[in-house]
């Protein structure tokens, strides 16, 4: 027979092992479901994906294998492992396809496809499409209005507001009361009138077929509370796998046990000190419970061993959270001994903070570390402003996660609003922005309109014989005439993206003077749509989990040129670079000004600091700025703070850190800019002395 192929599982250490053939081979009797419960960089992502491929080589079928990770990105990152680990153990060829993973994704991605798929048995369209966050709050503002609870008059919480609050009693599956006490007891006057809007919001939900993002999990979780479906979709897979479990809700938690009531087949992963994610309605107690919450108790792996970071720089993580005030005690250790210890760098105010990393990154590039290995960190999409201007400054590419405005762009929302009303012509919010392009058609058109159409056997026909203001006919026939191509199968995907762009561009023209700069962006949204098998797959998979970074938007990932991170904390979880730059590690940034009301939220911070520090390699540097900016949140303009360092790196714990003051005392005039520094060279005397 042929030489055997090396075992990939010997990578592992022993617990690792362990918890990747977890009820395979030797224990294949062991039906207990498995939480791998461990700190940062320990291998657990890694532990996962060897789990699915030493699956699948005892004969799991991965069609039948559901994959939980937090971001679409993480979980073709995933695919990509368990490809690799199965082309090592098989012995294949790099060029042998691979069985892909259909069913990895993130819950509400997962989620859409399951409910459109039995759309017809819970009482939905098939049809449906997904509000995003900006039109979900616009509807909310909408039925605010409508039933009369305007905030003009009586100061009633913003639209914002609302959705945060339903969102949260959602997510949470807490009552109204408890949310409103808990997290919004400004609001709590208010109780009676919310609960109607709610009424009123989901009401409009249901009459213009859309969905939003927490209806994916809900009606998910709905679905399953139906025995006959519950059995169907929860035998439709064997498997049923979770990264990051310490950010997931209780809704999630819901879902997943409704799926596999026995445990049986469940693997969830995580690390309580990194859960981040609460203000979205997560909860550790998912990761706390999960052992007693099936049919029969979970077997516990904890890993130790950490892979990733050098001792000093665990070190000086595990101070930080050891101040913790609830949390797992895990004893991390690595062999991966080094000389040097984090640095904690001073510096006098933001654009020196970014003149530093600037030199910084180009010194690590010098001593071998491509700008790929290296990633600078940040509270708020906002901090990176400074040391964005300095890197193209001195043209340095980079690439920016988290916090991306592609999709608010106006002229990106009337493109993809354009799409939504072809798709489902009784959706208001995409209807009222798709029509009011045209000039001639104001608010009081389109609301006659629209609810004719919705009532409308043949929207399509009431749409292109509907009565218009005369100046607005002309271009009125034209759009019908798009409105039916969109709606006409015949016209493939993404032929009618093209149409509705040809149709679109003239009225960009008209509507924006910086229009050749906004083409640009629509070019890229044609672009992206080429990765997309149909409108339906786009519009769902753009609204679920949008472009992340300025790089996802042309949908060609870079792959030779080498280029900087630049991310917000909350982005990065679960990776690692060599180096890591983290940006106004100061009081007022992080802990964040406005996360500073309960302990909670503080410890929260915390654990926000410690995934950024724990996301290095070999490389940390923290930068503290005397002086920084803040962006007020509510008007009154913006103004330079003094801060200090953060208060999560106590005085007893400076010696876990290099400290260093930057520039330092003389250079410090030159640096600054404040006094041109003696001229070197003085170029008149020279030209004087030539007549001498
Ligand atoms: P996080 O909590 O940040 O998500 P994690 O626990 O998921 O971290 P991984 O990202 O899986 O950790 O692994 C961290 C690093 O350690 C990776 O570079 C990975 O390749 C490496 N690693 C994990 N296990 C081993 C091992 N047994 N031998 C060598 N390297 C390993
Ligand atoms: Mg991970």
């Amino acid at each position: 027979s042929a030489p055997a192929a090396p075992d990939p599982l010997a990578q592992l250490n022993a617990e690792q092992r362990d918890a990747a053939m977890h009820g395979t081979g030797d224990t294949a009797h062991d039906t207990r479901p498995l939480l791998v419960i461990a700190g940062a960089g320990s291998g657990k992502t890694n532990t996962l994906a060897h789990r699915v491929a030493n699956l699948i080589r005892h004969g799991a079928d991965p069609q039948r294998m559901m994959l939980l990770t937090f971001s679409r990105r993480a979980a073709q990152e995933m695919e990509r492992r368990v490809g690799s680990v199965l082309q090592k153990a098989l012995g294949l060829p790099g060029t042998q396809s691979l069985p892909g993973l259909p069913w990895s994704g993130t819950f509400h991605g997962i989620g859409a496809r399951l409910l459109r798929e039995y759309a017809g048995r819970i009482g939905l369209e098939e049809s449906f499409t997904i509000h995003d966050r900006g039109d979900a709050e616009d509807l909310m503002g909408m039925v605010r209005h409508d039933i009369g609870l305007s905030e003009t008059k009586n100061r009633f919480p913003l639209k914002g507001t609302c959705l945060g609050i339903y969102s949260r009693v959602l997510n949470t599956r807490d009552p109204l009361e408890k949310v409103l006490q808990d997290t919004y007891p400004w609001c709590s006057a208010w109780e009676g009138q919310l609960k109607k809007l709610f009424g009123a919001y989901v009401e409009a939900k249901q009459q213009q077929n859309v969905l939003d993002y927490d209806d994916l999990l809900l009606f998910w979780a709905e679905m399953m509370a139906e025995p006959s479906i519950a059995q169907e979709v929860g035998e439709r897979f064997d498997h049923l796998l979770v990264d990051e479990y310490q950010d997931t809700n209780r809704l999630q938690s819901e879902i997943i046990l409704a799926m596999k009531p026995t445990g049986q087949g469940v693997t969830v992963v995580g690390d309580d000190a990194q859960s981040i994610y609460s203000f979205r309605g997560a909860t550790v107690r998912n990761i706390l419970e999960f052992p007693s919450q099936f049919a029969q108790p979970a077997r516990i792996v904890t890993l130790e061993r950490n892979y990733r970071s050098t001792q000093p720089i665990l070190d000086a993580s595990n101070a930080v959270i050891g101040e913790a005030k609830e949390r797992h005690a895990k004893n991390l250790w690595t062999d991966r001994a080094a000389s040097h210890r984090p640095q904690l760098l001073l510096v006098p105010d933001e654009a020196s903070q970014a003149r530093w990393v600037a030199d910084e990154v180009l010194r690590q590039r010098e001593a071998g570390s491509a700008l790929k290995s290296q990633a600078v960190l940040f509270r708020t999409s906002s901090h990176s402003a400074a040391l964005e201007l300095e890197l193209a400054r001195r043209s340095i590419p980079f690439v920016k996660f988290g916090g991306l405005k592609f999709l608010e762009a106006a002229h990106v929302k009337d493109m993809l609003a354009l799409l939504r009303f072809a798709q489902n012509p009784r959706g208001r919010m995409a209807g009222f922005r798709t029509t009011q392009l045209i000039p001639g058609i104001g608010q009081a058109t389109a609301t006659r309109l629209l609810d004719a159409m919705s009532e409308a056997a043949q929207p399509l026909q009431v749409l292109q014989s509907f009565d218009v203001p005369s100046q607005a006919r002309e271009e009125w026939t034209r759009f019908a005439a798009l409105y039916a191509q969109l709606r006409d199968p015949a016209v493939a995907w993404p032929a009618d993206l093209e149409l509705a762009k040809a149709w679109y561009l003239p009225h960009l023209e008209r509507l924006h003077d910086d229009a050749t700069v906004r083409k640009l962006d629509v070019d890229q949204l044609v672009r992206l749509a080429a990765g997309y098998g149909s409108r339906e797959r786009f519009l769902t998979e753009l609204t679920l989990d949008p472009p992340q970074s300025t790089s996802d938007q042309s949908g060609v990932p870079h792959l030779d040129e080498d280029y900087l991170v630049l991310s917000t904390i909350h982005s990065a979880k679960g990776q690692e670079w060599k180096a890591v730059h983290v940006l106004n590690v100061v009081d007022g940034c992080i802990p964040s000004d406005m996360a500073t009301g309960t302990q909670a939220e503080l410890e929260e911070e915390r654990r926000l600091l410690y995934v950024a520090m724990t996301r290095a390699r070999e490389h940390l540097h923290l930068i503290v700025p005397h002086r920084f900016y803040v962006t007020q949140q509510s008007g009154g303009g913006d103004r330079h703070m003094y801060a200090s360092r953060t208060r999560f790196i106590s005085e007893a714990m400076a010696e876990k850190f290099e400290r260093i003051t930057w520039p330092q005392a003389g250079a410090a005039d030159a640096a600054a800019g404040a006094k041109p520094s003696a001229p070197v060279l003085q170029v008149r005397d020279r030209a004087r002395a030539a007549w001498r």
